[in-house]
């Protein structure tokens, strides 16, 4: 029997820990390195990252390993997801992180990696186990890649596959699922394919169109479920994840946590993972109330507005990451008591 429901996701057994945990919103997002041996035409990675060797600790930059640690104790992470391009690129700096995270938040922080397999030797997998990764996933585009993932299930990690649901191409997931579970793979998980910016043009000139005005694409949901019906009582853990979800609730879970744990006082939250702050102009010291973000500009909270006379001020809605992208702010102007 499947578990889930198609707007969020489908299973059939356990899901993989990884998911789990992201679904938890307690998963911190490792960019590692936009670097990549493979240019899929497919590939959601945006153009501003992609091909660059420039990393992210969630949205923040991280210039060095501090910054993904730092990141981690602001959402109170309970496992981090490492990504690219494709992270062995910086396999030294994968390893370094790796044993950073287990020292700082114990054995129990889990970590996932993503990889399509190019640049996986048993020197590589036996790094990755040293340093302590919990979970490995491949994204094989190669009939060569697909020994990579023969050699990882030697190791002490879980191995799963992880690829996007192409319309059509049942009889290709069929088969990977059934090599991988007699090859021991954990999980197979099938990804709603995605549009995005930098591959709306490949994939519109494949004739994959949008469904209903969505990210997620025209045909991939239904042939993951085909798949699904057909092999859920496989021996072999399948999900389908779909883009709405890794869009909008992932993210949307993970702002929570990052509020909950690290929002400032004066910003409160909406419950939608977006937070609301009133900035009042005055030359009072506000101090006691909220923070100085100029001169004579102060951040405090909406609640407090009618404490303390102000008659007037600006209600802003932002997100609690790194970069506070404004959502909305209004003029509000309030009687004084
Ligand atoms: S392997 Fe991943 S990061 Fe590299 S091009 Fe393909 S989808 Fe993009």
């Amino acid at each position: 029997m499947l578990k889930g429901n198609p707007e969020i996701g489908l299973y059939n057994l356990d899901l993989p820990k990884g998911c789990e945990l992201c679904r938890m919103g307690g998963k911190l997002v490792v960019f590692i390195t936009g670097e990549c041996g493979d240019n899929c035409y497919y590939c959601p990675v945006s153009e501003q990252r992609f091909g660059k060797d420039k990393a992210f600790a969630n949205e923040a930059p991280a210039e060095n390993l501090v910054d993904f640690i730092y990141e981690a104790y602001r959402m109170r992470a309970l496992g981090a997801g490492i990504t690219g391009g494709d992270p062995l690129i910086r396999i030294d700096k994968v390893v370094s992180l790796i044993k950073k995270f287990k020292d700082e938040f114990g054995q129990e922080f889990h970590i996932h990696l993503y990889t399509s397999g190019r640049y996986v030797t048993k020197d590589v997998l036996s790094e990755l186990e040293r340093a302590g990764l919990d979970e490995i996933r491949f994204h094989p585009l190669k009939r060569e890649y697909l020994r990579a993932i023969e050699k990882a299930v030697q190791f002490n990690f879980d191995v799963g596959i992880e690829v996007p649901a192409i319309p059509g191409q049942e009889q290709e997931l069929e088969k990977l699922i059934l090599w991988s579970k007699a090859i021991g793979v954990k999980f197979v998980n099938m990804n709603e394919l995605e549009l995005t910016e930098r591959n709306y043009a490949p994939l519109n000139a494949r004739g994959f169109k949008s469904a209903h005005g969505l990210a997620g694409v025209n045909g991939s949901f239904e042939t993951a479920y085909a798949t699904l019906r057909k092999l859920h009582e496989e021996k072999i853990a399948l999900h389908y994840c779909s883009s709405v979800y890794k869009d909008l609730v992932e993210t949307r879970t993970r702002f929570l946590r990052i509020i909950k744990y690290s929002s400032k006082a004066y910003e409160e939250g909406t419950g939608e993972g977006t937070v609301l702050r009133a900035v009042v102009k005055s030359s009072q010291d506000l101090s006691d109330y909220g923070e100085e973000i100029e001169k004579g500009v102060w951040s405090i909270s909406p609640s407090l507005i009618t404490h303390l006379g102000v008659n007037e001020y600006v209600l802003v809605e932002e997100y609690p990451d790194w970069r506070k992208l404004k959502i909305g702010e209004k003029l509000v102007y309030s009687k004084p008591q």
